[in-house]
């Protein structure tokens, strides 16, 4: 059926996520998509050293010499329905001869379900992304249907682009939950359905092309995935859900608790709170994105934790009456729309799963805002600064052997690489051409 459909396309997009988090592809043309599909489409290694900023990165292994095949997923195939007989399927990085290969983001998401599988768990996952429409340039982008917090009068304004948004995201199966105008201007929330983890992270690139196609090609307007596109407001989640599975079991739900969430749940969140300071390295990557983490912001500026307390950067969310084990999860809101999703939610398992191996313990949940917590409060909850900029996480990350063995050599060697050179040139060319150049990479 999909090769069929893929035989009509005009072109269709080998797509992937590179370590900074940009999503790149090659195409070939229907004819020739059903070779293309089993040999897959020849990529130099170094491309995908090439950073947000489209600095190519010199990093060992990753030179313009030596090959790569970008391999489809099939089950990922859909045609996108704003562009003309044009369809995507989201695709792996695999050395010639198919083997693995430890520069292939995907991948690295691969392995660490594998290690939890090994430990009876199964990971369901969703992001809930926010995001900015605006018209001018990156420059200078000016808000797009401004209109009040929630209100009917902003959603009926933004509703033509809404409205195409949402028939594209359902048009290529995905289910939409909810729909949001949310408090920065010109700022919408639109999230679809959790799927199992490696689902849900293909899904963010195919969510986020959606969304950023169907704004720009359907309506001239710019949508930005950036986590601070303007320095005074606020920034932009893509606060990251997960819950853990073994069957039809949800491992983080415990009827008998008073507060419903399993031992093996805690030790998870205590694994994640452990790791969190080097993990925001993968989750909120961006030079940008630590502007996003401020106090008041809802987005986490602290390594704390709480049940429906949104000023912590982990969450429990309360679950729905009757569908309680269903619905319970756990929402890190230190995530945003500059991560690659793949090592986002690499980094998450591996650090809840150490907690599990470890018997970590959280401190007491936070029962306030962090930052008014009493001082005794936060000893208690045992508050602690996230990483105040990129190269303060970078070199906590670099330091973290939980998480860098779980990227494995070759992609921690890249992704600190990349990342840093991201980092030296927003240094040098300062936060608002870094915004500029972020705001509609993503
Ligand atoms: N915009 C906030 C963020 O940057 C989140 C607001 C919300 O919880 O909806 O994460
Ligand atoms: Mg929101």
């Amino acid at each position: 059926m999909t090769t069929e459909s893929a035989e009509n396309m005009r072109t269709v997009r080998f797509i992937y996520c590179d370590p900074s988090g940009v999503i790149r592809s090659k195409a070939t043309t229907g004819p020739l998509f059903a070779g293309k599909a089993t040999e897959g489409i020849g990529l130099t290694r170094a491309q995908n050293a090439v950073n947000l900023f489209e600095d190519l990165v010199h990093v060992d292994g990753m030179e313009p010499v030596g090959e790569v095949r970008i391999i489809p997923d099939m089950d990922s195939y859909t045609e996108l329905p704003w562009l003309n007989r044009t369809a995507s399927v989201v695709s792996d990085l695999r050395m010639p001869d198919g083997a693995e290969w430890g520069g292939c983001t995907r991948t690295v998401l691969k392995n660490a379900l594998a290690a939890a599988a090994e430990m009876g768990i199964e990971v369901k996952a969703a992001f809930e992304n926010e995001f900015y429409v605006a018209e001018g340039t990156p420059a200078n982008p000016i808000p797009w249907a401004d209109g009040a917090c929630y209100s009917s009068a902003a959603v009926d304004r933004a509703s033509g682009l809404i409205d195409d948004i949402v028939d594209n995201l359902m048009a290529q199966g995905y289910i939409v939950e909810q729909v949001i105008n949310e408090y920065g201007p010109g700022q919408l929330e639109i999230v679809i359905k959790y799927d199992e983890a490696l689902r849900s992270a293909d899904n963010q690139l195919k969510y986020r092309d959606t969304v950023r196609g169907t704004a720009q090609v359907g309506h001239g307007l710019m949508a930005s995935f950036s986590p601070k596109p303007y320095p005074d407001k606020v920034g932009s989640g893509a606060h990251l859900h997960f819950s853990l599975w073994n069957g039809e079991r949800n491992l983080l739900y415990n009827a008998q608790e008073p507060t419903k969430i399993s031992e093996l749940g805690k030790h998870f969140i205590a694994g994640l709170l452990e790791h969190l300071p080097a993990l925001v390295a993968l989750t909120c990557p961006s030079y940008v994105s630590y502007e996003r983490l401020a106090p008041h912001a809802w987005a986490g500026s602290t390594v704390a934790w709480g049940y429906d307390n949104r000023e912590c950067s982990v969450r429990v969310a309360s679950p729905f009456a009757g569908r309680e084990e269903q619905s319970t999860n756990i929402e890190l809101k230190s995530s945003d729309g500059s991560a690659n999703p793949y090592l986002a939610l690499a980094g998450v398992i591996h650090a809840g799963l150490d907690g599990i191996r470890r018997g970590l313990v959280p401190p007491a949940p936070a029962e306030h805002d962090p930052a008014l917590l009493t001082g005794a409060e936060r000893e208690a909850s045992n508050v602690r600064p996230l990483p105040a900029s990129q190269a303060e996480a970078l070199d906590l990350l670099a330091q973290d052997t939980v998480l860098m063995d779980g990227l494995g050599d070759l992609m921690g060697r890249l992704y600190l690489a990349v990342r840093r050179a991201e980092n030296a040139k927003g240094e040098a060319n300062g936060i608002e051409w870094a915004r500029a150049a972020t705001f509609n990479v993503y």
